[in-house]
């Protein structure tokens, strides 16, 4: 059916690929494009000594940070769809090359700066502070503000399509079609029960986790932000197939983009497990300077703490094979259906060695992967289509809702759920 050009060749994109080369009946052609070309080789070399897949691999070497370089990779791949898996701080570079090339565009993250002492962004940021009340270094008007041009151009861009964002929002979208009339709540819960036996190690992109789990907490309530200090608001939830986790409220990139698409909303929360090892590393990272993210002199050498540390730690790709236990992902909503109350759960457990066994991936990586495919395949089918820019919940949830249990993460709506207080 189509070509999709993948940038990146990490941990997620590694899954996304291979679930590409899986649908080969729409994937016809797949090129993986990163800035270590041998990374993007390997994993065509896997995916083509299985045998299974009839979707042709190509791989290119691309630094997308550069957008004359990414129009040059585009122009001589003439994909459909670009699917960007590299890093939140690429986004708007791959966003310009594909308006550039008219061609469609799809993430799983919204965009961040990769300095964050860069005074021009620094201006804007400390604005949007000021004006929406939470102080991420991450927040959608920057992609958002592509909507005219995408529109223009006639082409469609589709933001957030991992897990969360992603399936979770597409959730949202799906409770409100089947099993409500107004939502007046949704709690975001994301557990990760497995255990790596590492000390200290991240599940994804250790440079983007630790920004986001070290950052202030917040939550939308009442057509405003409150905002919390790290880690300020904790629970204890009972989670189906993993059992008793605390968590902890953090901000949330889909937060955001659910208080603006789904109507009458009063209150978006979201909350991550995490176990107190896991805390305690971090906030001596932090307490010594290890997550700063500027620039510091060392030996004559600049360096930026944040990625020495990223050398320090495990891959995240690499925690497949040791990884056991579950993660339990879902949304709980309260709100009115036909004038009675209603709450509904719907989440995914997946299981973190079954994915190792499937794609050699532990079950981070795959959650994101596989709605990163599934998001791709949406735009390349034509079954969500439209010129501008958009979020996951904004279209028919049912087709994606149909692909997760193809795909690999079966869902379940539990009609009778345990809240959170
Ligand atoms: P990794 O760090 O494992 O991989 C990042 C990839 O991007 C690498 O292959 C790297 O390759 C490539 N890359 C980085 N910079 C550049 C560049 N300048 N040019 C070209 N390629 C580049 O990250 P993950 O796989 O863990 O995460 C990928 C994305 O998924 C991130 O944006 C992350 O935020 C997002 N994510 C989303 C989730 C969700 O549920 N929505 C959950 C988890 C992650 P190389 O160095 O060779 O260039």
């Amino acid at each position: 059916m189509g070509k999709v050009l993948v940038i990146g060749c990490g941990g997620v994109a590694q899954v996304a690929i291979q679930k590409c080369a899986q649908n080969d009946a729409v994937f016809d052609e797949i090129c993986i494009a990163s800035r270590t070309v041998s990374k993007c080789d390997d994993l065509k070399k896997k995916i083509e000594a299985q045998g299974k897949s009839r979707s042709k691999i190509t791989t290119a070497k691309v630094n997308a940070d550069s957008v004359d370089d990414l129009i040059a990779l585009i122009k001589s791949v003439k994909p459909d769809v670009v699917l960007n898996l590299a890093l939140p701080y690429q986004d708007l570079t791959i966003m310009d090359a594909c308006l550039a090339c008219g061609v469609h565009y799809v993430d799983s993250a919204n965009y961040e700066p990769e300095d964050t002492e860069d005074p021009e962004w620094r201006k804007i940021y400390e604005k949007r502070c000021k004006e929406l009340g939470f102080t991420a270094y991450f927040d959608y008007s920057w992609q958002w503000a592509y909507q005219k041009k995408y529109k223009d151009a006639g082409i469609t861009a589709i933001l957030g399509t991992g897990f969360d964002p992603g399936v979770t929002s597409v959730f949202s979208a799906y409770a409100l079609k089947h099993y409500f009339d107004e939502i007046h709540t949704i709690d975001i819960l994301d557990c990760n029960g497995g255990d790596h036996g590492y000390p200290f190690a991240t599940n994804f992109n250790p440079e983007i986790n630790l920004r986001e789990v070290s950052a202030n907490g917040s939550y939308w309530e009442n057509g405003h932000w409150v905002e919390t200090k790290p880690m300020e608001i904790k629970r204890e939830y009972n989670f189906e197939q993993v059992g008793m986790k605390d968590m902890y409220l953090l901000h949330h990139e889909e937060i955001e983009s659910l208080a603006k698409n789904i109507p009458g909303v009063k209150r978006i929360r979201f909350f991550m497990t995490f176990g107190q090892s896991y805390l305690t590393h971090m906030k001596c990272l932090e307490n010594v300077g290890m997550l700063r993210t500027d620039p510091v002199m060392f030996e004559g050498k600049e360096i930026v703490p944040i990625q020495f540390l990223k050398a320090l730690l495990p891959d995240p790709a690499s925690l497949g094979p040791r990884t056991v236990g579950k993660t339990n992902i879902g949304c709980i909503y309260t709100g009115i259906k036909d004038g009675k109350k209603r709450a509904i759960k719907i989440y995914n457990v997946c299981d973190h060695q079954e994915c190792y066994k499937e794609l050699g991936s532990q079950a981070i990586s795959y959650t994101t992967g596989v709605p990163a495919m599934i998001g791709t395949m949406m735009v390349m089918t034509g079954q969500w289509k439209g010129a501008g820019v958009f979020n996951v919940e904004e279209f028919d949830p049912d087709p994606y809702m149909e692909a997760l249990n193809k795909w690999g993460l079966p869902w379940v709506v539990d009609e009778n759920p345990v809240m959170v207080d």
